[in-house]
């Protein structure tokens, strides 16, 4: 019986790597410096592990960007446009290094994408027939000599070659029938060398992070699965092989595990609860360590452990040796909940960031080895049926409310309603809009920082956000936009904004996770029943509303959007919490529509991001997805026009749903793709106004008028001028005024030749 974790925070207490990085970048910072601290860094997660007595330690967990990064670089698949090598013997060139995470003057970064259904990013590798795989860095070894230093012994984790190769994409010029997959046996050979260099240090175990087996995979990716173990492990010397899978079952993947040389097997037994009678049914796990992820590495409730050890109880004849763990990598929860001096200490009671889940594992470790009497009076603490709730667990109006409302009387039809929006409306043909969000200058964040540390009161507060509102009304009437936004002035961000105004939420202090680089979040805590107890942004929007003729927009964040970027209570189905959320903003909306605005625009951005991996999840999830928003939406008279947006482009398996929200417009991301989803989405039967972003805002380029044009002739060879709308791709608040001024003022020049060449007759949908 032994204890371990999968990874921890890397960003330190108060994100110290992110101060320490950025000070790098804008050169306050030296290399050295940069080094020292990353080094620091280290040393205090290794002794933290080990004092809190975990029996297995990992190394190479820390990064300075990104893990997967770490791997391309470590691998040299470093695509031709970065000039190489980047990696000059052992030591990395770190200014080549972040050039690849964030690009340069004259090369565009990787791209950057979520890591699985986290809100973690991780940058996408490029990989071509070209690419040769070999080992060109020392990270992990390096950093398992910088622990052995201190006396520790570590557990180096890699991503492992399957994860790598299907996470990486096709270099632009790489051959159609060429995919990463291919570079396999070579890959396969590269980690060998690493593996036979980490015997020679003396390294016992190595961890294999394969990932991608928490979805669902081909015949051949599970074929390309067992030629990579069977080939390491047959290797002569190396060191001990941990397969480790998180995120979900793994379903198929199992039992050619099973079948292959490698020592242990990891598996997720929180997000994947079903992995307990796929062991079962194999018969165990005869002669395999099985490392059990049974505390959760994804959300911050404390774990019963009583219920955790009868898992465990179970596990424990069903493998040859069991190592308590946690169900993935504590990257994705916070540090410590001792830095939360302000929180409700009923609330705090209950959580369990990644510190106080090294003394559940260690706990339950304990209780294993030693007998639950040994640690009984631990146990029953975790047991927390005897505490007090904190403050405003349970509304039963909020219940009762949601009973009643079993049946919610939806809208009419589309077409009916799109009749009826249409003659009510005096829009022209092709409307242009935006997102919601304007640039958030420097002045705007100086304004809630203010008011917030009551430097300001609420009337100076109101008064400078009014004025702003003010400006970014004039700016867009100037630009000749068609609907107009009141430009989010006073949001921090879309999640944390309502989450700070309706009941059922905590925030945190210094509850940060990182989100990609030295970006980081802190997530706002769902723990009890929601609800709404007074109206969060009339008062902006008719303010904004009253300073225009023009029709001004509302914007919330929808349902699906506020769980995803939370952590979210796990006593009751989510479903259930999408429900209470989706009434408060129901109320919400309802009263937008009774101060008179006409168009209400409620953000779905993380829709996607919360598709369950396996297929088999995906309907239920996206049948509670789906009704969440309607329940939100559905209140509305048939002439308010609901928006909708979603930020990617890639649907794939939700673009059927989309018809399922029953919103009368959505925007998308669109500019990469040409345009290519609106055929998808044509094909899915979708018929409803569509948005498509005419440029990309991520970029600080302004797209020029002709560019704009002809992504709207592409656009309009696939959708009717009547369903048309003329938007960027996402909100602007992270661009600045230089380039949003310009860009919105060729987009509706853009649009000005597109109608005249349609004729007058053209008539939008509302
Ligand atoms: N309304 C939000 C904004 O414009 C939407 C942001 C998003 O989709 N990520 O900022
Ligand atoms: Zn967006």
């Amino acid at each position: 019986m032994s204890t371990t974790v999968l990874g921890y925070p890397r960003i330190g207490d108060r994100r110290r790597l992110k101060q320490a990085t950025e000070s790098y970048w804008s050169g306050e910072l030296d290399t050295a410096g940069l080094e020292d601290a990353g080094r620091s860094l280290r040393r205090q997660t290794w002794l933290t592990l080990r004092d809190a007595g975990l029996g297995h330690i990992p190394s190479n967990t820390f990064s300075y960007y990104d893990h997967v990064l770490d791997t391309a670089v470590l691998f040299g698949a470093v695509p031709d446009r970065f000039p190489s090598p980047y990696i000059a013997g052992p030591e990395i060139d770190l200014d080549g290094y972040f050039a690849l995470a964030r690009g340069s003057d004259q090369m565009a970064p990787l791209e950057m994408t979520k890591w699985f259904d986290t809100n973690y990013h991780y940058l996408v590798p490029e990989l071509g027939p070209d690419t040769r795989p070999a080992l060109r860095w020392d990270k992990p070894l390096a950093e398992h000599a910088e622990a052995r230093e201190l006396g520790i012994e570590t557990r180096p984790v890699l991503v492992g070659p399957l994860s790598f190769l299907l996470l990486s994409k096709p270099t632009a010029t790489a051959p159609p029938e060429f995919a990463p997959l291919d570079l396999l046996d070579e890959l396969v050979e590269a980690y060998a060398e690493l593996l036979g260099r980490m015997a020679d240090a003396g390294v016992e175990w190595v961890q294999l992070d394969e990932p991608v087996l928490a979805a669902d995979r081909s015949t051949a990716e599970l074929d390309a699965l067992r030629r990579a173990y069977d080939r390491l492990g047959g290797l002569p010397a190396r060191p001990k092989l941990l397969v480790q899978t998180y995120f979900a079952e793994i379903g198929g993947a199992l039992p050619v595990l099973a079948r292959t040389p490698v020592e242990g097997i990891g598996l997720d037994f929180v997000a994947g609860p079903g992995n307990l009678d796929e062991v079962a049914t194999l018969g165990g796990l005869a002669g395999k360590t099985l490392v059990a992820g049974v505390i959760d590495g994804r959300n911050v409730w404390r774990a019963d452990l009583r219920q955790v050890l009868s898992t465990c109880a179970t596990l424990l004849g069903l493998a040859d040796e069991l190592v308590v763990s946690t169900s993935c990598s504590l990257l994705h929860v916070p540090l410590d909940v001792e830095a939360e001096s302000a929180m409700d200490p009923a609330l705090r009671d209950r959580l369990s960031f990644a510190r106080q889940k090294l003394d559940e594992v260690v706990l339950l470790g304990r209780a294993l080895d030693e007998g639950h009497d040994a640690v009984a009076d631990e146990l029953a603490a975790s047991q927390q049926s005897g505490t007090p709730e904190p403050a405003g667990t349970t509304d039963t109006r909020v219940r009762a409310w949601l009973e009643s409302l079993a049946q919610v009387q939806g809208r009419s039809d589309y077409p009916q309603r799109a009749e009826l929006q249409r003659s009510a409306s005096s829009l022209p043909a092709l409307p242009t809009t935006t997102i919601g969000s304007f640039p958030q200058t420097a002045q705007i964040r100086k304004t809630r920082a203010d008011h917030r540390a009551g430097r300001i009161d609420d009337a100076e507060y109101q008064r400078l956000t009014r004025a702003e509102i003010d400006d970014v009304i004039a700016l867009q009437e100037d630009i000749g936009l068609d609907v107009l936004v009141h430009g989010e002035p006073e949001r921090n961000d879309m999640v944390q904004y309502f989450a700070e105004r309706l009941a059922g939420f905590a925030t945190s202090e210094q509850g940060w996770v990182q989100s990609y680089g030295t970006r980081c979040v802190r997530p706002p805590i769902l723990y009890g029943d929601v609800a709404r107890p007074e109206p969060i942004t009339v008062e902006w929007t008719t303010y904004a509303q009253s300073r225009t003729d023009r029709p001004v927009k509302g914007m919330l964040t929808g349902p699906v959007t506020m769980l995803a970027w939370s952590f979210v209570r796990d006593d009751q189905p989510r479903a259930v919490t999408a429900r209470q959320v989706a009434l408060a903003l129901r109320d919400e909306v309802h009263d937008l529509e009774a101060a008179g605005v006409r168009l209400i625009q409620v953000d779905e951005a993380a829709l996607r991001e919360k598709l369950p991996l396996r297929r088999a999840d995906q309907d239920d999830y996206l049948s509670w997805a789906t009704a969440a928003f309607r329940l939100a939406t559905s209140g509305v008279a048939d002439s308010t026009q609901v928006h909708t947006h979603m930020c990617y482009s890639e649907f794939g398996e939700i673009i059927g749903s989309f018809a399922d929200l029953d919103a009368d417009v959505t925007s998308v991301e669109a500019a990469h793709s040409r345009m290519e989803l609106l055929t998808d989405l044509g094909k899915a039967g979708y018929q409803r106004g569509i948005g498509p972003g005419v440029y990309d805002i991520h970029s600080p380029r302004v797209p020029t008028v002709d560019e704009i044009e002809e992504a709207l002739h592409l656009a309009l060879a696939e959708v009717d001028a009547d369903r048309l709308w003329v938007n960027p791709d996402c909100g602007l608040k992270t661009r600045g005024y230089a380039e949003v001024e310009p860009a919105l003022r060729n987009m509706v020049e853009a649009v000005r030749r597109v109608r005249a060449s349609l004729g007058a007759h053209a008539r939008n949908g509302m």
